[in-house]
């Protein structure tokens, strides 16, 4: 099978390479859905970031895979064959504390004993995909492959920093940056019952969060925090969330938070410096950092995403086929987009 490759400097390569044999614990899954990251431009499609063992290894990239389980090794116990399964992308060792808790993603392992899709094992752009059963979450009938893929990374993400700043109906709540983590975070803010304002400098992300669920846009310059009182009666909002990794964007989440309102960091990379006591001190905030999700919120939210109806495929603006993967990255690289997923149809 052809798989993609990412060897930086913004190339997409191709490898030819067998489809695997699931040993014991592990699945076989047949892709259907392979969504495109900001992580994977930042850390590896752009150039190689991380170090050691950390880096990217040369495998086949995409760690938001979704698909159908093609066949089962020996010791699997809870899927089988034709089971629709969305994948928690890193497989850590799985007795550490972090592990025993569901977030894998901060394994305390030696960084041989860990491996996330598509950084350190073969991840989702390729037509098969050699997966340990324990990181597998059951997609429901209700949603799409696609819709699946998105939950993997991009809507988990926004998923646990709604739940960390613990967005309810009485808030308004503030979401910085409406690339796809930001439009996740709108889409179920939205649909926890708060009053939305997304703010994103292109005006087409501004239109997707509308219809993710935002009751306002405000484009991000200086006019923004104005513009974000003057929604607000002049109290600023109960929760905030950056998912613009700009110091521009988390700064405006502490400004535009009203006092004892809660703010999470979600966007990764750059850097903020801001005045403590006026902004955090003061206001009596609580800012949370937030990385990724929990396996067992990931069942959580597939199941209420079901339940509500609800779509992350909808902030889906480019799809493409494993073999035009050269043309999704230098497109998602441009950063206009909405979500872009490979698929296979
Ligand atoms: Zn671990
Ligand atoms: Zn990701």
């Amino acid at each position: 099978m052809q798989g993609v490759i990412l060897p930086g400097e913004r190339r997409v390569e191709f490898r030819e390479t067998p489809v695997p044999e699931p040993g014991h614990g592990q699945v076989l899954v047949q892709m259907r859905a392979s969504g495109l990251c900001g992580s994977d431009l930042r850390a590896i499609y752009r150039e190689h970031t991380g170090v050691g063992a950390e880096r990217y290894q040369n495998v086949i990239a995409g760690h938001e895979p979704c698909g159908e389980v093609a066949a089962v090794g020996p010791g699997v116990q809870a899927f089988q064959r034709g089971d629709r399964v969305v994948l928690y992308h890193i497989v850590g060792c799985g007795v550490c504390r972090f592990c025993r808790s569901g977030f894998m993603i901060n394994c305390s392992a030696p960084a041989s004993k860990r491996a996330a899709y598509g950084w350190q094992r073969d991840g989702g752009h390729a037509p098969f995909l050699l997966a340990e059963e324990r990181t597998l979450v059951r997609l429901p009938d209700e949603l799409s492959y696609v819709d699946g893929a998105l939950v993997a990374c991009g809507f988990g993400t926004a998923y646990q920093s709604i739940l960390r700043v613990g967005v309810s109906g009485r808030d308004r709540t503030l979401v910085v940056g409406l690339g796809p983590v930001g439009l996740g975070a709108v889409m179920l803010a939205a649909a926890s019952g708060a009053e939305v304002i997304g703010v994103d400098l292109v005006q087409d992300r501004l239109d997707l969060a509308r219809q993710a669920g935002a009751a306002h846009t405000v484009e991000a310059g200086d006019h923004a925090e104005s513009q974000i009182m003057a929604l607000t009666d002049g109290h600023g909002v109960e929760t905030a969330i950056d998912c613009s990794g700009s110091g521009a964007g988390r700064h405006l989440c502490l400004d535009a938070a009203r006092e004892w309102g809660r703010v999470a960091f979600v966007g990764e990379g750059g850097t903020v410096t801001f005045e403590p006591s006026p902004l955090l001190l003061h206001k009596q905030l609580t800012l949370h950092g937030s990385w990724v999700c929990g396996l067992v919120e990931m069942e959580q939210l597939v199941e209420w995403l079901a339940r509500k109806n609800l779509h992350p495929e909808t902030t889906v603006t480019h799809r493409f086929g494993l073999e035009q993967a050269a043309e999704a990255y230098a497109l998602f690289d441009r950063g206009q987009t909405g979500k872009v997923v490979l698929e296979w149809t």
